[in-house]
């Protein structure tokens, strides 16, 4: 049979990533001791008692059965409390809240709600693929607008073409960034809330990394920007603020008419999140915060490490002032596909070419802090052997 795929698959960018997953599993298959620094997976496990609240919940038999579609009424409560807390942000856990099967979910579910095919979405170049498959999906046109080094990876708005912003649905961004590690003050929220006011799009902030950020910084949430809740929602996710990425829970916030939306459209795809899950994700948001400070200890450690060791090396990388990505421009001016893949084949190094998140992103490879300090120490030493073109 010759089952051929939809126009909706095939439009998707391609996966630039393939050349460097035949590497890995050539040089795994060899013997050789990779160091993967590819993965923006946390290493360190969920914190015991999010385990606990999920292993009792699990045991009973009233959740069991399918969940609310809209999630139950005790994690959304814990949502709106944590966002109290948190920013000082006030939400309507009845109407402003909505769980998701992960924040990736809800990302690549909004554009069905409010995108006709034909109509644009605008999507940071480099940025997490999601932005731009569901908008693909949804029949929409992504628009990418680069994020430049001269602009501290903030998106432009100012200089999107005139005709693009009157076509465009929906605006996607993220601070702290994946895959730059950039971060933004509230005033930059502040501009892009009106700029979504005045050309009526709705604006969908990715805050995946508000809670990993290092030497006193705060990232803060769209949400606080005044008029924000006019204009949009937020995403967040118990995924790299608990370490829970397996687990499948994530949220999203802000105004009532795009919750609704978006929630519509899950009422029809999935049938919510397992109740003991969400218990877990109560335990998670009301429960202890304290393991966090050791867990940003450890990441800010390997950021010192990595990136002082690879300046010792004649490297010109920015310390992070958030998320566990490190985002080095290549330094020996080479294409960031064939750079990772020496690192790969030379060093045993699996670092991700940024053209791979985006053309924007060509120039730089990223990589994760999400392996030990020996690791990366080990990384730094193999590294140094590494002959710069
Ligand atoms: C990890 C990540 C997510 C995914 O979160 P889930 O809740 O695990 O789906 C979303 N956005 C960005 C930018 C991420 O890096």
């Amino acid at each position: 049979m010759n089952f051929e795929l939809s126009e909706r698959l095939n439009q998707l960018p391609p996966y630039l990533f393939a050349e460097i997953d035949k590497a890995k599993r050539r040089l795994r298959a060899e013997g050789k001791d990779l160091i993967d620094l590819g993965v923006g997976d946390p290493d360190q496990p969920t914190p015991p008692h999010i385990i606990e609240a999920l292993y009792r919940a699990a045991k009973d038999p009233a959740n069991h059965a399918y969940a609310l579609d809209f999630g139950m009424p005790e994690l959304r409560d814990a949502i709106a409390g944590w966002y109290r807390d948190r920013f000082g942000v006030e939400l309507d856990p009845a109407t402003e809240v909505l769980p998701l099967l992960g924040t990736k979910e809800g990302i690549a579910h909004v554009p069905l709600a409010f995108v006709n095919p034909g109509e644009t979405v605008l999507v940071p170049d480099p940025g997490y693929p999601v932005y731009a498959s569901g908008t693909i999906f949804a029949g929409g046109v992504p628009v990418r607008m680069p994020l430049k080094e001269e602009n501290g990876f903030l998106a432009d708005l100012d200089a999107i073409d005139d005709e693009v912003v009157s076509r465009a649905r929906l605006l996607f961004l993220n601070y702290p960034n994946n895959p730059t590690a950039a971060v933004c003050e509230l005033g930059y929220f502040e501009k892009a809330a009106a700029f979504a006011k005045k050309h009526g799009i709705i604006l969908c902030h990715d805050a995946a990394y508000t809670e990993l950020a290092f030497d006193g910084f705060r990232p803060p949430s769209f949400l606080e920007a005044p008029g924000a809740k006019e204009v949009g929602i937020e995403f967040h996710s118990l995924s790299k603020t608990y370490n829970m990425t397996g687990w499948r829970v994530g949220f999203a916030v802000g105004n009532p008419e795009v919750i609704q939306g978006l929630s519509k459209v899950k009422s029809n795809i999935d049938s919510g999140i397992f109740q003991a899950v969400q218990k877990a994700g109560v335990a998670a948001l009301t429960g202890p915060q304290d393991f966090r400070e050791r867990l940003l200890e450890t990441y800010r450690r390997r950021r010192d490490t990595l990136v002082d060791g690879l300046n010792g090396l004649g490297w010109k990388v920015e310390k992070p002032r958030a998320t566990f990505y490190v985002w080095c421009p290549v330094p020996d001016g080479s294409g960031s596909a064939e750079f990772a893949k020496r690192l790969l084949e030379e060093s045993g190094v699996v670092a991700t070419p940024g053209v791979g998140l985006g053309p924007s992103g060509e120039g730089y490879i990223r990589m994760a802090l999400t392996r030990p300090e020996e690791e990366i120490r080990t990384a730094l030493e193999r590294l140094a052997k590494l002959k710069l073109g």
